[in-house]
């Protein structure tokens, strides 16, 4: 049985702070309603076991994987006697490349996490890794994705008696392990996960084990990693290429891998199923330099604009990307073409994602903060825009608008995607379907909304011919390509129970 640990020093220092990390105003508001928070999370997972270097490692891996999440960063790490962790609102580079924090996480195994949540639930105590005391000693979790039964499972929770620290669906996982009555560890956790529906990847740590598990239908990537002889988990590749680690495999979809003194261990508790791994990772989510589920993300996105291009090429002088995630696809749109590439616009590195902007009047000054036209580049000429999504419609309407303003003589519009209809609800940030522009309004009136002289998207079959496949299957879609066509992979427990009902089964058949 696992000694138990004393609690980490992050217990205090939520006591005695449990705002935002001192002298820091992230614009966020701060909230302790426990209903306020959506429990939707962009996230990353980083973990390492067996390490004399592990919360630097980890601190590396998590700037690599900061795209995933730049609202807040933890590293729990275990130095053969005791639990330490540090979770700050902030980016990782805020706190983590500070010697100091690193000091204050010895030993050898460590997890961590980067997140960003989708509203005002900002508040220390979600910051992962969580960390609890359970019976067989400490348990500390990092979870990327969101569980579509989290608040089902919790008001049930929460009814017999848990007392939870934070809003996430997250914690439900280590009430589930907690509660549990058999004996070892990984029995108690595979009972968790029988428990809990939707998309996870999961990177966690007790005082004698490194476990990584991947929901059963692959939904968000896990990729497994070696480093001088010892594993290393991660959302993405880039975080194993960023500290010269080499990349293994990928975690298989169900699959749970536990890393101790013995080495390594596979357990496969869930009947096997095909997979169903995120399509958005491709088209926005992941670092293009990723390989994710065996492809090149950047040779996806090229290929995206090239199918763009065979699918509608307006008469146009230059291709121009909305930098940074339109450029991959821009490049596969001019190089297909023959239709030269220009940099028409340039961003401004130093401002935050347009995304983390509360309201809407502030969103659309972040878009002006972050992108410029480039004048020289695109005055007097025809051009077609390229990005890779279209959500609300607030970064296409101020470009288009700066084009002209810049002297664009025509202003085409691409989307190296299909337009996004139905909400996600595996862990992307993305408005319900009354804030997604594509779902209440035509191409035509988009068009005009956004004041573009064309628009149009890329197919749903030519987004699956782009990933080298022959089409769409509608009976066995390879992707979970939901946003677009409303076939969620899985049971939406959370939203079909208008009464929580905990543990009735979604009403909703399998979508496919
Ligand atoms: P919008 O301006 O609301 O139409 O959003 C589209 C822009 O946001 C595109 O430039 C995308 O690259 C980006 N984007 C798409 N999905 C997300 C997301 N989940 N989080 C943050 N940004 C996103």
């Amino acid at each position: 049985m696992d000694e138990i640990q004393s609690p980490s020093d992050d217990a205090e220092q939520l006591a005695q702070n449990p705002g935002p990390y001192p002298g820091q105003d992230f614009g966020i508001e701060l909230q302790d309603d426990l209903e306020g928070d959506t429990l939707r999370e962009e996230c990353g997972v980083f973990g390492i076991f067996g390490h004399p270097e592990a919360a630097a490692i980890t601190a590396l891996g998590l700037h690599a994987l900061q795209h995933r999440g730049q609202e807040a960063a933890g590293i729990v790490s275990f130095d053969g006697s005791r639990f330490h962790s540090e979770r700050r609102l902030g980016l990782v580079g805020d706190t983590f490349s500070r010697r100091e924090v690193i000091e204050r996480l010895p030993g050898s195994a460590a997890v961590g996490h980067v997140r960003y949540s989708t509203t005002g639930a900002t508040i220390l105590r979600n910051v992962q890794p969580l960390f609890a005391e359970l019976n067989a000693g400490g348990f500390a979790v990092g979870h990327n994705g969101n569980l579509t039964n989290g608040l089902t499972l919790r008001r049930e929770l929460v009814r017999n008696g848990a007392m939870m620290q934070s809003t996430t669906d997250t914690e439900v996982i280590l009430h589930l392990v907690a509660q549990s009555k058999r004996s070892r560890f990984i029995d108690r956790f595979i009972e968790a996960l029988r428990a809990i529906e939707g998309a996870y990847s999961l990177v966690s740590m007790t005082n004698k084990k490194l476990v990584g598990a991947r929901d059963p239908l692959g939904i968000r990537p896990l990729v497994l990693g070696e480093l001088d002889g010892c594993p290393i988990l991660a959302s993405e590749t880039c975080a194993l290429d960023m500290i010269g680690a080499k990349y293994v495999r990928d975690i298989a979809p169900g699959e749970i891998i536990v890393f101790d003194e013995h080495g390594a261990h596979s357990h496969n508790p869930f009947p096997p199923k095909p997979a169903r791994p995120c399509i958005f990772e491709y088209i926005y989510f992941a670092r293009p330099d990723s390989i994710v589920g065996g492809r090149s993300v950047y040779e996806v996105r090229k290929a995206f604009g090239a199918q763009l291009a065979r699918e509608s090429h307006p008469e146009v002088d230059v291709v121009v990307p909305v930098p940074d995630s339109g450029v991959p696809a821009a490049i596969g749109y001019s190089q297909y073409s023959g239709v030269p590439f220009e940099l028409g616009i340039i961003r401004n590195h130093y401002v935050g994602r347009t995304f983390i902007q509360p309201t809407q009047s502030v969103r659309e000054l972040g878009v002006r903060m972050k992108h410029s036209a480039n004048r020289a580049a695109i005055e007097g000429k025809r051009i077609i825009l390229i990005d890779d999504s279209l959500v609300r419609g607030t970064t296409s309407k101020k470009i288009v608008r700066m084009m002209r303003d810049a002297g664009a003589r025509e202003v085409h519009f691409r989307l190296a995607s299909p337009p996004i209809l139905y909400p996600d609800y595996y862990g992307i940030d993305l408005p319900d379907r009354d804030g997604l522009l594509a779902a209440t309004h035509s191409i035509e009136e988009m068009r005009e909304i956004i004041g573009a002289d064309s628009l149009a998207f890329l197919s749903i079959d030519g987004m699956y011919r782009a990933m080298g496949e022959p089409g769409r299957d509608p009976a066995n879609p390879k992707f979970s390509d939901h946003c677009f066509t409303g076939a969620y992979p899985t049971h939406l427990t959370d939203q079909t129970q208008v009464e929580p009902q905990p543990r009735q089964l979604s009403l909703l058949a399998e979508a496919s």
